[in-house]
């Protein structure tokens, strides 16, 4: 009986992951062809600079809109899109056209940053450098505006530092392009990465931000959070790596980062991911804008 229900829990098992891989294929299915039917939009999540809490850039953050659907989150399709290889050309997409909304902005008097997420997947590619190159001199974006933030796990191929994936970030950040090492002490997270990968920013991810505090009646926020924090961007300064909050979403998480030097912060608290217009519209504002 035993052995009968080990059997059929395997049936299970096997019936669960097979309508899983079947609910990936699927997904891929749709996602091929999404570019060409325009059903890919670039959203823009402003940067904003601590000490003046001015917008000095935005990230570029990618959405899914299938005709007479919700829209769908990255998480949703970006690892279907990353094993089936999809990422490749989407990702070229979204630089592109990260490139050629902000180079608009330059040309009106706004010269920001954009920070373009990049996968594993692109990096590997041996043409990777000369995409970056091309979608910079199509839009006319200088090098010195973009960003390009990768994973510490993007970096790590069966437990090595991919040679390909370093002569890329070393090709580019020779001609001004930034690097930027996301979601920080997440992960495959190794301080060593910090010290020996050719990067420019440190991105703290978002678990990270302290919470409201838990001991009643004190104020400021959960000392072990502040620590965490605190350790994060003094490691960041002392390797003269600028620092990149991301999640922020209260006024305390805000005068925390200021007060510990950390130099941009981006999440709710100032604004959600944006149309395109939406976030060109927060440049133009008395608040948020900065001419250059
Ligand atoms: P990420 O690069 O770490 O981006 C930050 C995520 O945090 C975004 O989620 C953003 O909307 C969200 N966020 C921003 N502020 C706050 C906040 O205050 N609170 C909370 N709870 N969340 C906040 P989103 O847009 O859903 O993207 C999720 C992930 O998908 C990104 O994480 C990134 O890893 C990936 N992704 C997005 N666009 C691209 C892309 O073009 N290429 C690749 N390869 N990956 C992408
Ligand atoms: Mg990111
Ligand atoms: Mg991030
Ligand atoms: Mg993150």
């Amino acid at each position: 009986a035993a052995k009968a229900a080990g059997r059929d829990q395997m049936t299970l098992f096997d019936r669960a992951l097979s309508e899983k891989k079947l609910a990936v294929s699927r997904t891929v299915e749709r996602l091929r062809g999404a570019i060409d039917r325009d059903e890919l939009i670039v959203y823009f999540q402003p940067l904003v600079r601590l000490a003046d809490e001015r917008m000095t850039g935005v990230e570029a953050l990618i959405r899914w809109q299938p005709a007479g659907e919700t829209m769908i989150a990255p998480d949703q399709f970006i690892p279907a899109a990353e094993d089936s290889g999809l990422i490749v050309p989407i990702g070229e997409w979204v630089l592109r056209r990260s490139c050629e909304v902000v180079a608009e902005w330059h040309r009106r008097r706004h010269a920001v940053v954009v920070s373009v997420n990049v996968s594993p997947r692109q990096l590997r590619e041996t043409d990777f450098a000369a995409q970056v190159f091309s979608a910079l001199r199509d839009s006319g974006l200088p090098a010195s505006a973009l960003i390009l933030e990768i994973t510490e796990g993007v970096l790590v191929a069966s437990g090595m530092v991919t040679d390909q994936a370093i002569r890329h970030l070393e090709t580019l950040r020779g001609h001004g392009v930034k690097v930027a090492v996301d979601d920080f002490g997440t992960g495959y997270s190794s301080l060593a990465y910090l010290r020996d990968l050719p990067i420019d920013h440190v991105k703290i991810d978002k678990s990270f931000m302290p919470g409201p505090s838990a001991e009643p009646g004190s104020d400021g926020p959960d000392p072990a959070a502040r620590t965490m924090v605190k350790a994060i961007i003094d490691l960041a300064a002392g390797l003269k790596l600028g620092t990149i909050a991301e999640g922020v979403e209260t006024r305390e998480q805000v005068d925390l980062l200021r007060e510990l030097g950390c130099d941009r912060a981006q999440g709710y608290y100032y604004a959600r991911p944006l149309p395109a217009g939406d976030a060109a519209k927060l440049l133009t504002s008395a608040e948020w804008g900065t001419r250059v």
